[in-house]
């Protein structure tokens, strides 16, 4: 972390998790024990019929409300799909974008994820861009290219750096999401500053030491002092751990550090 520049994250990332019932007591037990977060923004990303009831819940708290996804297009003849203005609507304020289980499981491509983040911006919500390798691609070590795609294909979709302030990437490794397996605070370090390199050479050193850049994969109450304790991570992408409300806080204690 570096808080002088930038803003230090903890997003959860519920998936697909929680009724809209249940989604108030969670809500609410989370917002108790992360009141005095006073370093770290908290970010709940819930499904997209928890959002309402995430939102009722959390208007007289910090805690900003997210999505998981959502339609490039601004409105038309896409049967089951969700909208940025929609959201936007509803009063959310962050959006996940490119989530590998979104790239493995609905062929989402670097060029949908590039399209998804300009509809994110075009509405006014802030984007979470999900970029990160599998086990195959670390294991021929290709992830640096890999990962140069990714970022570099996102950020066509950003063209200034009043935009880029709306963007926070999360460096997610496939091969530790859902794994219990967490990449090293040394491998989280260096991708992260990989990424800060890529975006300084797009937009400039000043632009680039603002952006919030997460890990996401595993990270639990044990490890994340270590990793966010390197100064290109700022934060968190959790899964698991967030559906656990006394876990989930113990990460945001260890942001606030
Ligand atoms: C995620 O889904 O973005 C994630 C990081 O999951 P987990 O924390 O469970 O690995």
């Amino acid at each position: 972390m570096n808080r002088r520049y930038r803003k230090t994250i903890i997003a959860g990332n519920w998936k697909m998790n929680k009724t809209a019932t249940e989604t108030k007591a969670l809500v609410e037990d989370v917002k108790q024990r992360v009141a005095k977060s006073k370093w770290c923004e908290v970010v709940l990303c819930v499904p997209f019929v928890d959002i309402p009831a995430a939102v009722r819940q959390t208007k007289d708290c910090r805690i900003a409300i997210g999505a998981q996804n959502l339609h490039e297009e601004v409105s038309g003849a896409y049967t089951g799909e969700i909208s940025g203005a929609m959201l936007k609507d509803l009063g959310v304020k962050y959006v996940i974008i490119g989530h590998s289980e979104r790239r493995q499981y609905f062929g989402e491509t670097d060029q949908t994820v590039a399209k998804k983040v300009g509809a994110a911006l075009d509405a006014g919500l802030k984007a979470i861009v999900c970029v990160g390798e599998t086990l195959a691609q670390r294991d021929m070590d290709v992830t640096m290219e890999l990962i140069a795609l990714q970022v570099k294909s996102a950020l066509n979709a950003v063209p200034t750096t009043e935009e880029l302030k709306r963007i926070v990437f999360a460096y997610e490794p496939v091969w530790a999401i859902g794994t219990g397996r967490t990449a090293t605070a040394e491998q989280a370090a260096e991708v992260c500053t990989f990424i800060r390199a890529l975006i300084r050479k797009k937009y400039g050193a000043r632009a680039a030491r603002g952006v919030t850049i997460q890990y996401g994969g595993s990270m639990n109450a044990q490890n994340a002092d270590e990793l966010l304790a390197q100064l290109d991570v700022d934060g968190g992408l959790i899964g698991g751990a967030s559906l656990k409300p006394e876990d989930f806080a113990a990460i945001v204690q260890a942001a606030n550090q």
